[in-house]
């Protein structure tokens, strides 16, 4: 897959306000309001931006977060982490590897097995069932 790249206008024209705030800005979408918080939809949650597999239904939970959740990225290569100082904390966050999407923060308090929390805004992705 290429890396995508693209200027702040084409995102803008591309994205909803919403979703250029939270993807391209490292926006949060208010909790309990998105589209796939309490979704259970079998399917591959791919990146809003781009297109790139980025999670699957396989792998979400409901944390009572307010957030769509999962407990590992189901294609691993195609989300990166990194630390996050932003608004006063220390965080992970979570980004998609093709085009740079925020996509969310990554919490060490998930469920077992693998103990961890992808904690991914809703409007960063784009279900497509099977
Ligand atoms: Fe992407």
């Amino acid at each position: 897959m290429s890396k995508v790249e693209k200027t702040d206008a084409e995102w803008r024209e591309q994205l909803s306000s919403l979703e250029y705030v939270v993807c391209r800005e490292h926006g949060t979408e208010r909790p309990f309001t998105g589209e796939y918080n309490a979704c259970k939809k079998n399917g591959e949650y791919l990146c809003k931006c781009c297109g790139a597999a980025l999670f699957d239904s396989a792998q979400k939970y409901d944390s009572g977060s307010g957030w769509p959740s999962f407990w590992e990225a189901g294609s691993a290569a195609h989300v990166v982490t990194r630390e996050d100082r932003s608004h006063g904390m220390t965080r992970v966050e979570a980004l998609c590897a093709n085009c740079g999407a925020h996509l969310g923060h990554v919490f060490p308090d998930g469920p077992q097995p693998t103990g961890t929390r992808y904690c991914i805004n809703s409007v960063s992705l784009n279900l497509k069932e099977r």
